[in-house]
C-alpha cells in the first residue's frame, strides 16, 4: 500500500527563488510556486508551507511532468506561447495541472 507522503523528500525546491519574486511581483501575488525543470521555485512561502497544501504540490507536481514530457526548453516555448494566446487561466497547461490536482486531492481553490 502507498499512501500520500505530503512531506515528498523527493521534491525539490527553491525557497526566496528570484525569479520566482518577479513573477509575484508581475502577478501581484503574495504566494508563488512556479516549476523550472524539476524544481519548484517559492516565492512567499516556505517549503513547509508549500508542502502542507496538498493541492498546491499536486498542481506544481503537474508542471514537473510537462517538463518531463516535453522537454524542458520546448516546454517553457509551448508555455509561452499558450499564455500570449489565451492567457494564463485558460492555457492548457494550466487547466490540466489545476483539474488533475483537484482530482487529486478533492480540492478546487488553487488556479
Ligand atoms: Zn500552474
Amino acid at each position: 500500500m502507498t499512501l500520500p507522503d505530503s512531506s515528498s523528500p523527493d521534491l525539490r525546491t527553491h525557497v526566496n527563488s528570484p525569479l520566482a519574486r518577479v513573477a509575484r511581483t508581475v502577478l501581484g501575488a503574495r504566494q508563488v510556486a512556479m516549476v523550472l525543470g524539476r524544481t519548484v521555485h517559492l516565492s512567499g512561502a516556505s517549503r513547509a508551507e508549500f508542502l502542507a497544501d496538498a493541492e498546491w504540490v499536486a498542481h506544481e507536481q503537474v508542471h514537473i511532468r510537462q517538463f518531463r514530457e516535453h522537454g524542458v526548453l520546448p516546454f517553457l516555448w509551448k508555455y509561452l506561447l499558450e499564455s500570449a494566446r489565451v492567457g494564463y487561466f485558460n492555457n492548457r497547461f494550466e487547466v490540466e495541472a489545476r483539474e488533475e490536482a483537484r482530482r487529486l486531492t478533492g480540492g478546487g481553490r488553487r488556479n
